[in-house]
């Protein structure tokens, strides 16, 4: 199957499911694909939305629906809870070294990969958008499996 944005000559948008291009061709040529709203088929393809965001004109990137969590029923096995207590530690320890930068992560971390400041080792937190852009840009950034309180809430 293959979709396509149409317009009608009213310039009312849809979407035509179609088994094939070809499919799409030989149904508008007989006049078989008509607009829903109105019926008519002066139907064109729609232009597509640019895929590049352009700086300072961003459209809001579509946001997939989070994953879903995986559940056991039951109190977690000990052997899986002392298992995540050694991964946190681990991750503390990784971080020793590491300077919280908290919302500026994922600018500090464009920074660095461009070259436009020193590199140093950072860890913050980025909204999903900010680590799909990153992600795009080629820039390698990976979740930290736990979260990490910023240091002025330490004690
Ligand atoms: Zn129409």
């Amino acid at each position: 199957m293959i979709v396509f944005d149409l317009s009608c000559d009213s310039g009312h948008r849809f979407e035509g499911w179609f088994g094939s291009s070809e499919d799409y061709t030989g149904q508008r040529a007989r006049g078989l694909v008509s607009c829903p709203q109105c019926g008519s088929a002066a139907v064109e393809k729609a232009p597509m939305a640019p895929a590049v965001p352009r700086k300072g004109n961003r459209q809001q990137a579509p946001v997939p629906m989070p994953a879903k969590q995986p559940m056991a029923r039951g109190p977690m096995p000990p052997e899986v809870a002392e298992a995540l207590g050694k991964l946190a530690e681990a991750q503390t320890n990784a971080l020793r070294d590491s300077k919280w930068v908290g919302d500026s992560f994922a600018e500090q971390t464009r920074a660095m990969h461009y070259g436009e400041r020193d590199s140093e080792t950072i860890h913050g937190q980025a909204s999903f958008e900010e680590a799909k852009a990153l992600f795009e840009e080629g820039i390698p950034v990976a979740p930290l499996p736990f979260p990490v309180a910023p240091p002025d809430e330490l004690n």
